[in-house]
């Protein structure tokens, strides 16, 4: 027996539909690309995505063909994402941080027909522009005045793109399942691969993203994703916060300490989120200009672990509550929450630090376990250490042309529908799951595994460390061994003895890095996070003084 309740697609056009109907006067504030910043309100965002609906269609843009995006967080880049996604194209957010020929090969594998791109972007696309095989129309968001002038072919001004288009289009009457936005991951083994949303599983999502536990934004907030578009989403925050009726506030390109300080401070946000990198270089701003946060209440950070400092600072020393997420662009991205449980608030305040510091627990529409190699399930200790496997209506189940396919029916899953995160993780008895490590990252040393995540998060806590890696290094006896490798603070010059000792006692014997080593810049990926593989790459033959003793 089918229930009786009515149809109603779970498809994105209704976000924006809802905050045009109930928040119409809500601000959405930019920092623009040409300087000032420009406020505008939902229901404007609204009546220019219907035009950028029309503008699309003008062109031949169908449901199911791609438009891609290279840009930052902005009013225009909302309008052009919500002018795509509701008549059913698919909106594909690219990274600009990948190189010029990822980003060639990404477009072409996405067949995108239309690129809309940020002014400051303009040597990318011009580089590119020769290799792209699909795109027709390129679409600089800006105005005519501010058009770049360079060699890109059928450039047009985003205002007049949409000028003289109606406010009148025809949004959703498709399917729930319909493809909604394509995401690729960073590739940092083989090439990359896209995931490709659907409007329910962005929706369903975006509604789990925002429950209490999680985010739990509402229209008394005022939201500032740092996190940007172009890379999962947002975490969800551009559905987030049109849905509840948030004042959202869009950074932008300046994304450095002073410039979110002042956007923070300006339009008095109570709730940001960003990966840790954003937030070390915030935190060294207030410490410098000895400025205080008077309105920010909770900052959401993931990505990469929270490092122990930025939890404390926030927590401590600027009275803001840390919400520590974990999650993967194939999860739409939020997997698990750090809010903590009754159980944890009879806990002391170093007990608490600790658990504030692990991933959390899974978000409602996301299945976990751990496992071990061959599939068998690890118990829930916080001892045992395993494969985290994940499953969810907005987890993905095959990638975009079936990239990476496991199995007959194009999937990225094994048998029993779970998808292998590629993540190493821990369990306790009340389902707090804490990351120990990247499968790939892990240190193995006779037999056992050490956790580089967890020796790297203590290191950056060290007195004149700006950022901190650990990798493992081929060793004769152990197989390999921790190389701690340093990136000091301006004029600062940590010693080995001294990051040693830091370490001493706060991780275990066996796990003590065997050397340390400094680098001027630790080297970062295209999502802000520490290149591993560049770093294994430099050190591939470096020779561990405990080799050396070993020979
Ligand atoms: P990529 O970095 O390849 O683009 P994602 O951005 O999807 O991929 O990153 C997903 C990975 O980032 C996770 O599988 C996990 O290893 C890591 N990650 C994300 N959040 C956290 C966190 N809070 N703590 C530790 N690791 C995290």
């Amino acid at each position: 027996m089918l229930g009786l309740m009515q149809d109603w697609p779970l498809t994105v056009d209704k976000i924006l539909d809802h905050a045009h109907s109930w928040f119409p006067q809500r601000e959405v504030v930019t920092r623009s690309l040409e300087g000032p910043i420009t406020r505008t309100t939902y229901g404007a965002i609204w009546g220019r995505a219907k035009q950028v609906t029309n503008a699309l269609r003008g062109i031949g843009i169908v449901l199911g063909d791609r438009v891609a995006t290279l840009a930052w967080n902005t009013e225009r880049h909302l309008e052009a994402w919500y002018g795509a996604m509701s008549m059913g194209a698919v909106l594909h957010t690219v990274n600009p941080r990948l190189f010029p020929e990822q980003i060639a090969w990404i477009i072409n594998h996405a067949e995108d027909k239309v690129l809309f791109f940020d002014t400051t972007f303009a040597p990318i696309v011009e580089k590119i522009a020769p290799l792209l095989k699909t795109v027709t129309t390129y679409v600089a968001l800006t105005d005519r005045f501010n058009l770049p002038t360079g060699a890109i072919p059928n450039v047009i001004a985003y205002e007049d793109f949409i000028a003289g288009q109606s406010q009148d289009a025809q949004w959703g009457a498709f399917e729930e399942n319909t493809a909604c936005g394509l995401c690729y991951t960073s590739g940092t083994t083989g090439d990359p691969k896209g995931v490709l949303y659907s409007h329910r599983s962005n929706l369903l999502h975006a509604m789990a993203a925002n429950s209490a536990d999680c985010f739990g934004a509402g229209a008394n907030d005022v939201v500032l994703p740092v996190v940007p578009m172009f890379h999962a989403n947002a975490w969800a925050i551009a559905f987030v916060a049109p849905m509840c009726g948030a004042k959202l506030v869009m950074p932008g390109a300046r994304l450095d300490g002073a410039s979110v300080y002042e956007l923070l401070e300006s339009e008095k946000v109570t709730f940001t989120a960003a990966v840790p990198t954003v937030w070390l270089m915030l935190l060294n701003y207030l410490r410098e200009t000895n400025s205080k946060l008077t309105t920010l209440k909770r900052v959401a950070i993931g990505g990469s672990a929270v490092p122990e400092a930025v939890l404390r600072a926030f927590e401590q020393d600027y009275g803001v509550e840390v919400i520590h997420a974990w999650g993967m662009t194939e999860m739409s991205p939020i997997g698990t929450i750090g809010k903590m449980l009754p159980e944890h608030y009879a806990q002391d305040r170093e007990t608490q630090i600790k658990t504030k510091l692990k991933q959390g627990r899974a978000l409602f529409t996301v299945d976990m376990k751990i496992v071990d190699d061959e599939g068998r399930e690890k118990p829930h200790d916080g001892k045992a250490f395993g494969r985290l496997m994940v499953k969810g209506p907005a987890v993905a189940r095959a990638y975009f042309k079936n990239a990476g396919a496991r199995n007959a029916k194009g999937e990225c899953l094994e048998e029993d529908g779970f998808f292998d995160t590629g993540d190493v993780a821990t369990l306790d008895e009340i389902g707090v799951m804490q990351i120990t490590d990247r499968a790939k990252d892990v240190i193995k040393s006779g037999g056992e595994w050490i956790s580089s995540i967890d020796i790297e998060n203590i290191a950056v806590g060290a007195e004149g460390v700006a950022n901190a890696a650990v990798i493992g290094v081929v060793h004769p006896k152990w197989d390999e061994r921790p190389l701690l490798i340093i990136e000091p603070k301006p004029g600062a010059a940590p010693t080995k003895a001294q990051l040693l000792a830091f370490l001493e006692g706060k991780i275990a014997k066996w796990w003590m890095p065997d050397d340390v080593v400094t680098v001027e810049k630790i080297p970062l990926g295209a999502t802000g996070k520490i290149n591993k593989l560049a770093l294994r790459e430099t050190f591939k033959d470096y020779r561990l003084p405990s080799t050396q003793a070993a020979e």
